[in-house]
């Protein structure tokens, strides 16, 4: 599995983790996934949660795209974010008007072709579905 989305309550505050490739032997995350671990070369990688919070670093709008989904009239915000724990991820976003050093959680979320991706949300925000995304990118 790629990626997944947990909650839990702990004293009401939510924690949100996703599951990405990681070292057994020394734990760095290997993002992009990859099949040696580029600190110490383990060939033991395997998918483990990890906090899920991060900032913006970065964000633009594709214009236009070859496949449909990604198609709307305001174009397609897309992002770099950098976990709390330094992994830095291309992720879509979900609304453009987010700020550069602006706190955010990821979600990993299916996309209409069966892939599994990653979308960057504000911290306030609850858990979505991909048609819940295409129905704000329609607004
Ligand atoms: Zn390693």
């Amino acid at each position: 599995m790629f990626g997944r989305l947990h909650s839990q309550s702990r004293s009401k505050v939510m924690t949100y983790t996703i599951s990405l490739p990681t070292c057994d032997s020394c734990n760095a995350v290997q993002y992009p996934s990859r099949e040696i671990c580029r600190n110490c070369f383990s060939e033991n990688i395997t998918h483990k949660d990890t906090d899920a919070s991060g900032i913006l670093l970065a964000h633009s709008t594709i214009g236009h795209s070859l496949h449909n989904q990604f198609s709307t009239p305001a174009g397609w915000p897309i992002a770099t974010v950098q976990l709390n724990k330094g992994t830095v991820l291309i992720v879509h976003l979900f609304d453009s008007a987010m700020t550069t050093g602006a706190k955010i959680r990821l979600q990993s979320l299916m996309d209409p072709d069966g892939r599994r991706v990653f979308i960057a949300l504000p911290l306030s925000m609850k858990a979505i579905s991909w048609e819940d995304l295409i129905k704000e990118r329609m607004k």
